[in-house]
């Protein structure tokens, strides 16, 4: 398992940015820290990996990722645990799921020694980078995008695969209050739903920005076809507490393979809370709301965990879900980040320590 990739070779800064950095008003995903790894796939194969200071990138006008979006990207978080003690959770799933997209957009797969060793030696180099105070973490972000040039719509011959890291605070997400969306679609049957595209992002912007503008945060987005059946909570997984059941959608060519929702679903199981993972229609959603059996809704993701949905808007009323002493949201997001950051016993093996 310690195999080291061969060949990763790594230029240090000079000077590190590291002083620079406010650590006690960090937001998300703004600052970077000093290094990164790139990786380049050229005349069929992936060259040496090499880790270098953080740095902007050069690309010609004529690159398909700024034609035909060929970029698909992941985002997990490395913890730091009050030893000092570095770790990562279930990494392995990223690694896998950027190849699962990748495989989707027609890109190369990455080896998985670049990821996990790259990944590795990069967090060790910038260990100094990660957070230490409560909820924060450095939020860790591979991406791969096509740099091959050509007019010419079919898949690039060369790509480029990086990963870089943020510094980032504690999510707060407040109040969210969201649109069950009945017009736009996420993602559709048969196309790029289940891959971490960055086209999927783009076309959530502006129906999103619809529902900001009647007041809601957040879209749920429904099935494409019907409209009918809830799928995510924005880019997140979703889950719904109805009486004492938790349930979410099942994974499907439209709904992403959440590792935050698959963690959810394993520990809500051990806990004893009963689960179901089935279609949920919005109907079903209206109907307990009103006669006062939903209990919960949540969105699932890496960046904020869990994110309690406070009321949801459907054919223009509005629905509140109760404030909760003990909900479910609560006791698993604790749960979650006990294991994360090395404060609670790891009894899954999610834990993957860096350093
Ligand atoms: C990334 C993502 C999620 C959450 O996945 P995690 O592995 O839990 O971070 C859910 N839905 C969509 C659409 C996503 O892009």
């Amino acid at each position: 398992m310690e195999t080291s990739v061969k060949n990763l070779s790594i230029e240090k800064v000079k000077t590190s940015r590291l002083s620079e950095i406010d650590f006690d008003n960090l937001s998300f995903g703004s600052v970077f820290a000093d290094h990164m790894l790139i990786c380049e796939y050229v005349d069929g194969a992936w060259q040496s990996p090499k880790i270098v200071p953080y740095q902007p990138l050069s690309l010609e006008p004529s690159a398909k990722v700024f034609h035909y979006g060929q970029a698909i990207f992941e985002g997990m978080k490395a913890y730091k645990d009050s030893e000092g003690g570095v770790w990562l959770f279930r990494p392995q799933e990223n690694q896998k799921r950027l190849n699962i997209s990748a495989k989707r957009l027609a890109m190369p797969e990455l080896p998985e020694e670049v990821f996990m060793d790259g990944l590795r030696t990069l967090l060790q180099l910038d260990e100094k980078w990660i957070p230490q105070a409560a909820g924060s973490s450095l939020y860790v972000r591979p991406f791969m995008f096509a740099s091959g040039t050509g007019f010419h719509a079919s898949p690039a011959d060369s790509y480029t695969f990086i990963i870089a890291c943020a510094p980032s605070g504690a999510y707060f997400s407040g109040k969210v209050s969201v649109l069950i969306e009945e017009k736009y679609s996420r993602a559709a049957n048969g196309g790029v739903g289940y891959a971490k595209a960055g086209g999927n992002y783009a076309g959530q912007f502006y129906p999103t920005q619809l529902a900001v503008d009647k007041g809601y945060q957040q879209v749920i987005w429904t099935d494409d076809v019907s409209h009918e059946y809830i799928e995510e909570a924005g880019a997140m997984n979703v889950f719904v507490r109805i009486g004492d059941t938790l349930i979410t959608s099942p994974v499907s060519d439209r709904i992403l393979d959440g590792v935050t929702r698959k963690s959810i679903l394993t520990l809500a199981e051990d806990l004893g809370i009963p689960t179901e993972v089935r279609k949920i229609s919005v109907h079903e959603l209206v109907e307990a709301a009103k006669e006062g059996s939903l209990k919960e809704l949540f969105g699932a993701g890496t960046a904020a965990v869990i994110s309690p949905i406070a009321s949801f808007g459907y054919k223009g009323k509005d629905y509140e879900l109760p404030e909760l002493e003990d909900s479910y949201a609560h006791k698993l997001k604790k749960m979650i980040t006990d294991i994360q950051y090395n404060r609670a016993e790891d009894k899954f093996g999610w834990r993957y320590s860096v350093l």
